[in-house]
């Protein structure tokens, strides 16, 4: 793999490498999130259906055992040591599985269990005694096709008559050939061509088409337009499913475009509060006093476990050296890094082998590590342009209600730009952010 996350340097990039950046990001960041994430999410929020026809009966289940699976499939399920089916599993499932088949359109976030849903409609399509492709799966990357796929390992552990193959560049196959797996997983790319120029796949017999990360594909055009290209091959007959973990007007225009008739699901995000946690900021004149000003709130209060935001690698790099000078232990998160690698350093800190987390921005979008009591942005949180990013501060020194442990946030602030900066963040919230002496710390334990 050599994915990696696009950190700020300096030189200014081309529009078309912008969108190389942003896609790459967000794969990564999706692989980083399936890396790390080792069950399901807490939601408290409401699913929403709505019914492609309405006056349909809406069928939900509380229990795998409601869907009459397969006796090898409901056994892979128990072994995967699912109990019930999560929130958007107990409606999606009866509709991906229904007779006739279903479209559907599912939005959640990452770790709701779309991926698990939708490997047990493909499963639960498949005839294993016809050797010819008849689900496919299409992903924005090879690293994401293959967590799909072995999540159809798993979970088809107990049905082993069915076969799997990866359409992926690098996986080149003998010309003329057709494949005999039941179930193709892929990138675009290679799918189309696979489809089309190659003909290893017979796209007239494709029964199940699942279109995976519509939020990341949709990210550069050519992802895009083959994912319609393919879409455009297979059978009016075929069950079209798309999922995606964000729904901004781009993914549904494309969503709309893409499935006919769909069903759709949707559960929104969890939402993130500053209620819960109190908010400081340190006035410093230099990186320097601003890593002296966080070794006295070190020495002034307990810290069980703190996260440290810098902008750029190379502050974050001098500030885990400095801090280990100190004889702290530091996990460091840097953009240079593999996604494997910093899924291997936010896991250590998750089992609290190291008490400190320093990382850029970018790095860190979207992990959530409940236990952090402390959150120091060493540098505030702006946008390209320069202007305070205001969802980012939320991301980061947010809870969600349900897990609303008290929290801190300090934020240091080391010029006239930062101060603006930061007083236009609490104008936006609403909600005062405190200064703080960090020669007399007394008030904030
Ligand atoms: P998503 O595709 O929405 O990110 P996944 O299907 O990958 O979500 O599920 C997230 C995690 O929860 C995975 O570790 C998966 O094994 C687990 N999971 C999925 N469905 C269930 C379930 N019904 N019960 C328990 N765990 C589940």
């Amino acid at each position: 793999s050599n994915l990696q996350l696009n950190e700020k340097e300096d030189k200014p990039k081309s529009e078309e490498n912008g969108e190389k950046c942003s896609f790459k990001d967000k794969a990564a960041q999706s692989l980083l999130n399936k890396l790390i994430r080792s069950n399901l999410v807490n939601t408290t929020n409401q699913v929403e259906v709505l019914q492609r026809d309405p006056n349909s009966p809406l069928y939900s289940v509380k229990s795998f055992e409601e869907l009459r699976l397969k006796p090898p499939l409901l056994q892979g399920v128990y072994a995967m040591g699912f109990n019930r089916p999560s929130k958007i599993q107990e409606n999606a499932l009866p509709m991906m599985l229904a007779e006739p088949p279903q479209n559907l359109i599912a939005q959640s976030q990452s770790g709701t269990g779309k991926t698990a849903a939708f490997v047990l409609a493909m499963l639960s399509h498949v005839d294993p005694s016809n050797k010819w492709p008849q689900c496919l799966c299409v992903s924005p990357t090879y690293e994401l096709a293959l967590q799909t796929g072995k999540v159809i390992e798993q979970m088809g552990k107990f049905y082993p008559e069915v076969k799997l193959m990866y359409a992926i560049r690098g996986n080149k196959l003998e010309r003329g050939m057709k494949l005999q797996e039941q179930i193709v997983i892929g990138t675009p790319g290679t799918v189309l061509d696979w489809c089309q120029k190659l003909k290893f796949i017979d796209p007239k017999k494709i029964k199940v088409f699942v279109l995976d990360e519509a939020d990341v594909m949709i990210a550069t055009q050519g992802h895009l337009d083959q994912s319609i290209r393919i879409q455009r091959m297979l059978p009016k007959t075929c069950q079209m499913l798309l999922f995606s973990a964000t729904f901004e007007e781009t993914v549904w225009n494309f969503a709309k475009r893409i499935i006919p008739d769909p069903n759709i699901i949707k559960l929104k995000r969890e939402e993130e509060t500053l209620d819960t946690i109190k908010q400081y900021y340190v006035v410093c004149n230099s990186k320097e006093e601003k890593f002296q000003a966080l070794c006295n709130i070190y020495g002034a209060i307990t810290i069980a476990q703190a996260m440290i935001f810098c902008h750029t690698r190379r502050t974050a790099g001098w500030l885990a050296g400095e801090l280990s000078k100190e004889g702290h232990q530091v996990a460091l998160l840097s953009g240079e890094m593999q996604v494997e690698q910093r899924a291997a350093v936010i896991q250590r800190f998750r089992e609290g082998k190291e008490k400190v987390l320093v990382t850029t921005n970018v790095c860190a979008r979207g992990i959530d590590v409940e236990q952090v009591s402390v959150v120091i942005n060493f540098d505030l949180p702006v946008d390209k342009d320069g202007n305070p990013d205001n969802e980012t501060y939320l991301h980061r020194i947010g809870r969600t209600g349900r897990f609303g442990k008290r929290g801190l946030a300090i934020n240091m602030v080391d010029s006239k730009f930062s101060m603006n900066i930061l007083n236009r963040i609490q104008e936006h919230f609403n909600k005062k952010i405190e200064k703080l002496d960090t020669d007399d710390l007394d008030e904030i334990e």
